[in-house]
């Protein structure tokens, strides 16, 4: 049968494989997808990572402790309304007392202890000593100052400033180590207000000046207040009271829109003390009486008897000494309940006024010799001076002219004393301030270089997490495309060998080989190429007895058993149908027809009853070879279909062969264009 180069039978006319579905599409794009999915999750890591440093506001906030708020209230409202922060501290212990927790037991108990020092010293102590003993448990080193702070108040209360000092000293020291403002501006305070009481103004100045900007820096706006009060306080002692009254003023207003009633009345007494000292008595006595009010209204005793001894001088200085000592009874029972040496001198020293205005001498000098004692433990200048003057006048007024000088000259050593130190201190003041000015600035200085460096150290640290994100995203970019492109390598290799692959029999199909043979022969000398077209004899009638299927098996046991003949160099390869091809290169006449023999053979040796068929498959072969120059593929293709051709005329199971007529000078068995072997 005649083999036309090119054609086709129906089984190649199936819709060809889809290859790329099944082989590239489906993986391809599970690919892609898992690529997608990497580089989000990728993306995430990185964008946690980078965020990983800066916790996260939740993760920073603990459940409070329910006693929390109250302490909190408990010490916003010491400057407000000390009674009711009392009961928020108590409230506060007993919650503690369910679930302790020894930072916020601290806190309480010294809340407890700064308001009961004014009022009841036992009580206080007992507090301060609960407070010191948890110490050791503590978390927040910084409490320990808060404990000095008041074990040292206590100490100031009953007049013994010295170790009250040493105790505030300590306090600032812990505060500074543990680096605890809130404690360091308490203790800066106490320490400050005290330094001004002991006549240090510059030194106590510094120190209240921080106490403010502490409070300031770490938002505790009443407490901010209160030292700024302390500030107007050493005013008036270095006798600036212009300036002291214009601070109270100032203070007044900012408590009265906060609503700080504790406050109002101390500055209101405080400032009543200022137009005491500049004579400027009905001024004095409404402050005086305001604050005597305030503190009625908060039954806060010590701020009523401070305001009754104000009172009382108002009404000396207006010449009502009689009244005033009805006001100084009043103040003294106060002041008993609250024990307050201090006050009780200065009552004392309102009570020798009156008495002396009243010429009732000698009770005037008991009273006056009792302030000084007091005075003079407390080196108070102001008050020593005021009270010695007034000694002097009651002494010569008994006709002790001897005494009345020595307490005269007292007075003048005592004025002299204040006078030095005031310009001794103004000085410093001068100093300080201008020192405070200049380690502002430095400060400012260095704390602007340090935003800076924090500001670079944080765009650093950015920029690197950046870098890394942008080299773990490149190598992931590199692997996932290595990966495409050996898939894409992978595939097209399948695709190719699927190409040139006859998908039944496995072998090589009609473009492999003649592909393959092409370039041999166009070689400048190419090497003599023997071909071989084998055709299965019958084989329709194979399908037709036994169907396609048994016929495609019949196929694959043909090609199989060809293949087991072919060796390097030869190829072998399905031209279509029921033909197959074979070439071998550099083979000879002979050499190819005793391969065309042995395929002949052992096709009729394949054992045909596993189909239940009863003959065996033979195939005819048509056999030539090629020219030695200008021959192709499908001239070889013509011949040796047409040496087939002849094989089945001549009753097939044959080889047949039909040579290429040569021009030139045709060696004699070739000579005839046709040579069959039977
Ligand atoms: P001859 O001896 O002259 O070669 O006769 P023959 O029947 O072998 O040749 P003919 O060309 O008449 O029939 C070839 C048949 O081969 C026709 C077709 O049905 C069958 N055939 C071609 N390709 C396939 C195939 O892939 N599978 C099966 N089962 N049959 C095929
Ligand atoms: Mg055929
Ligand atoms: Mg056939």
């Amino acid at each position: 049968m005649a083999v036309v180069p090119g054609a086709r039978s129906r089984y190649h006319r199936r819709s060809p494989p889809r290859l790329f579905d099944e082989f590239t599409g489906l993986r391809f794009q599970t690919l892609i997808r898992t690529a997608c999915l990497f580089l989000a999750v990728a993306w995430l890591t990185v964008a946690g990572t980078a965020r990983a440093a800066e916790p996260s506001p939740k993760q920073t906030q603990a459940r409070p402790h329910p006693a929390q708020s109250l302490i909190d209230r408990a010490a916003a409202g010491v400057r407000s309304s000390p009674d009711d922060s009392f009961r928020d501290a108590q409230a506060a212990l007993k919650l503690l007392a369910d679930q302790p927790q020894v930072d916020l037991e601290i806190r309480a108990r010294l809340l407890l202890c700064d308001h009961l020092s004014e009022r009841d010293r036992a009580a206080a102590e007992a507090e301060v000593a609960k407070a010191r003993a948890l110490l050791p448990q503590a978390t927040r080193r910084g409490l320990e100052a808060g404990v000095l702070g008041c074990e040292g108040t206590i100490l100031e209360t009953a007049s013994d400033n010295a170790r009250a000092r040493e105790l505030y000293e300590q306090a600032v020291a812990v505060a500074t180590r543990t680096q605890d403002n809130e404690m360091l501006a308490a203790a800066l305070f106490a320490r400050g207000y005290l330094l001004g009481l002991q006549g240090q103004y510059a030194t106590g100045l510094a120190d209240l000046k921080r106490a403010e900007a502490l409070y300031d820096d770490i938002n505790m706006p009443d407490h901010s207040l209160t030292a700024m009060n302390g500030i107007a306080i050493l005013y008036n002692r270095m006798g600036d009271y212009a300036q002291a009254r214009h601070m109270y003023d100032q203070a007044l207003k900012a408590q009265r829109d906060a609503g700080m009633y504790r406050e109002q009345s101390v500055t209101l007494h405080n400032l009543g003390r200022a137009h005491e000292n500049l004579h400027e008595w009905d001024a004095a006595q409404a402050a005086f009486q305001e604050s005597y009010e305030i503190s009625r209204q908060l039954s806060y005793l010590r701020g009523e008897a401070y305001a009754l001894r104000g009172l009382a001088a108002v009404r000396n200085a207006k010449g009502d000494p009689r009244g005033a000592l009805q006001v100084l009874d009043q103040a003294s029972a106060l002041q008993k309940q609250t024990p307050d040496a201090r006050l009780d001198a200065q009552i004392l020293l309102a009570r020798g006024v009156a008495l002396h205005r009243l010429r009732q001498l000698p009770a005037s000098v008991a009273a006056l010799e009792d302030a000084l004692d007091v005075f003079r433990q407390a080196d108070s200048l102001s008050e020593l001076r005021a009270t010695y003057g007034e000694l002097a006048a009651v002494f010569s007024d008994m006709g002790n002219w001897r005494e009345g000088y020595a307490q005269l000259l007292n007075a003048q050593e005592t004025s002299e004393r204040m006078f030095r130190n005031q310009v001794d201190q103004r000085f410093a003041t001068l100093k300080v301030e201008f020192d405070t000015v200049s380690k502002e600035k430095e400060n400012a200085l260095l704390v602007r270089e340090n935003n800076a460096n924090q500001l670079a150290l944080a765009q650093g640290q950015r920029a690197r997490n950046l870098q890394r994100a942008v080299i773990f995203l490149t190598v992931i970019l590199a692997v996932l495309l290595a990966t495409l492109a050996w898939h894409h390598w992978r595939s097209t290799r399948r695709m190719r060998t699927l190409a040139m692959t006859d998908e039944l029999t496995g072998v090589p199909n009609r473009r492999a080989v003649l592909s393959q043979l092409a370039p041999l022969l166009q070689q400048p000398n190419p090497p003599t190429c023997a071909m071989l077209i084998i055709d299965i004899d019958h084989f329709k009638s194979i399908n037709d007895q036994h169907g396609h299927a048994e016929g495609d098996e019949a196929l694959k046991a043909v090609a199989s058993e060809l293949r087991e003949d072919v060796h390097e160099p030869a190829f072998i390869g399905r031209l279509g149908g029921e033909e197959f091809v074979v070439v071998l290169p550099g083979a000879d006449f002979d050499k190819a027809y005793r391969l065309a023999e042995r395929f002949r053979e052992s096709v009729m040796g394949i054992d045909t009853h596993r189909w239940r068929m009863d003959r065996r498959i033979t195939v005819s072969i048509g056999l030539t070879l090629s020219r030695p120059t200008g021959d192709t593929p499908s001239t070889m293709l013509q011949r040796a279909d047409s040496a087939l051709y002849d094989a089945k005329r001549a009753g097939r199971n044959c080889v047949k062969a039909q040579l290429p007529v040569l021009e030139t000078d045709v060696p004699a068995p070739l000579k005839p264009a046709q040579v069959e072997y039977a």
